[in-house]
């Protein structure tokens, strides 16, 4: 029977948030933090390849698609 609601933090931007039903964009304060989690998520999704390029080290030369058009 505890009815007490429950406080948790914005992981954006630590605001403490009532989790309740009202708390639309839960588990973040606002609409903004949570747009900007998910823009930090997408981008490191984007640099996480392009760092871990295997081709870079200089190891593989040759172009791993056939028939480039000239
Ligand atoms: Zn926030």
């Amino acid at each position: 029977m505890s009815q007490s609601p429950k406080i948790v933090p914005c992981p954006t931007c630590g605001e403490a948030i009532v989790w309740d039903r009202q708390a639309r964009w839960r588990p973040f304060c606002s609409e903004r933090c949570r747009l900007i989690d998910l823009g930090e998520w997408l981008s490191e999704e984007r640099c996480l390849p392009a760092e871990d390029e295997p081709w870079s080290a200089g190891e593989a030369d040759e172009d791993p698609s056939p028939g480039a058009p000239s």
